[in-house]
């Protein structure tokens, strides 16, 4: 069973610290939510588990199926079975969704088997429909240039149709932060709904509290400073539904430093 184990990471961006100490273990078949105010460091977990360059990992470690993730390049760790969705993608006009799926399919292949001669045109297609059918999903989708004017549950939709496609051992799912965008959100619970099983850990990162109408977390973690300050199950989204974040900004206040 593959893991993640993310263990007293500390991270800065341009020398001021943003992760302070966070913990977190991820077993392939769970599923798990962050959920947490703006600007306390979600979508920085997100990137630092992607490899972004700007974000310098200071302290503590990232353990994924025995290894130090934090000495792979990002297309390495997307290679090794992890899965990073991003709440700005890029667009890439004159590749198709298609296209750009088969490359990193094959990728991956290759990382897994050198000989590996990538799977051949049909049975991508074939493969692509199945999954796209499985989703949902308008078949016509696939010839689009990848989130060239998509919108944001499309963007989510490429996603996971990527994620479907590439079948990640675990995925993280940094939900969009631009106003309440439920499309989105309902795009990314129904995929991982349907996508979730014995094979795959998520993590969805997300905002929005009303969490629990969309997606059956088994556990439910509150990021407050940095952190991971409380982690629970679905009772404790339901919690933070009824009473929102004051309670733990109060726990947890941040003592100023001097
Ligand atoms: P969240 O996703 O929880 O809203 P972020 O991880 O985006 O939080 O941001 C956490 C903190 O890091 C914020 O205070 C934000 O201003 C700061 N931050 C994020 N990205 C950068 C950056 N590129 N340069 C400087 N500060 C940043
Ligand atoms: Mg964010």
């Amino acid at each position: 069973m593959s893991q993640l184990e993310i263990k007293n990471l500390h991270v800065s961006i341009e020398n001021k610290e943003i992760l302070k100490g966070l913990s977190l273990t991820v077993n392939q078949g769970e599923i798990h939510a962050i959920m947490g105010p703006n600007g306390t460091g979600k979508s920085t977990l997100a990137y630092t588990l992607m490899g972004h360059p700007n974000y310098m990992v200071t302290e503590g470690e990232i353990i994924f199926k025995g290894k130090n993730l934090l000495e792979l390049e990002p297309d390495e760790r997307s290679r090794a079975g992890i899965f990073l969705a991003f709440q700005y993608p890029v667009a890439i006009p004159g590749v198709t969704v298609a296209n750009f799926l088969r490359s990193a399919l094959n990728a991956r292949r290759r990382a897994l088997n050198p000989e590996d001669k990538g799977l051949p045109i049909l049975e991508f297609r074939k493969m692509l429909k199945e999954k796209m059918d499985m989703l949902k999903m308008d078949h016509a989708f696939a010839g689009r240039y990848l989130n060239d004017g998509f919108s944001g549950g499309e963007k989510k939709r490429a996603e996971i149709l990527q994620m479907a496609a590439l079948k990640p051992e675990i995925a993280i799912l940094d939900e969009t932060d631009s106003g309440l965008d439920i499309d989105a959100l309902r795009v990314v619970s129904e995929g991982v709904n349907a996508l979730s099983g014995p094979d795959l850990g998520v993590v969805v990162i997300t905002h929005y509290q009303r969490l629990l109408n969309y997606i059956k977390p088994q556990f439910v973690h509150i990021m407050m400073h940095g952190r991971i300050v409380e982690s629970g199950g679905p009772d404790l989204a339901l919690h933070l539904e009824e009473s929102g974040y004051d309670w733990v900004r109060e726990k947890y206040e941040e003592v100023p430093e001097v």
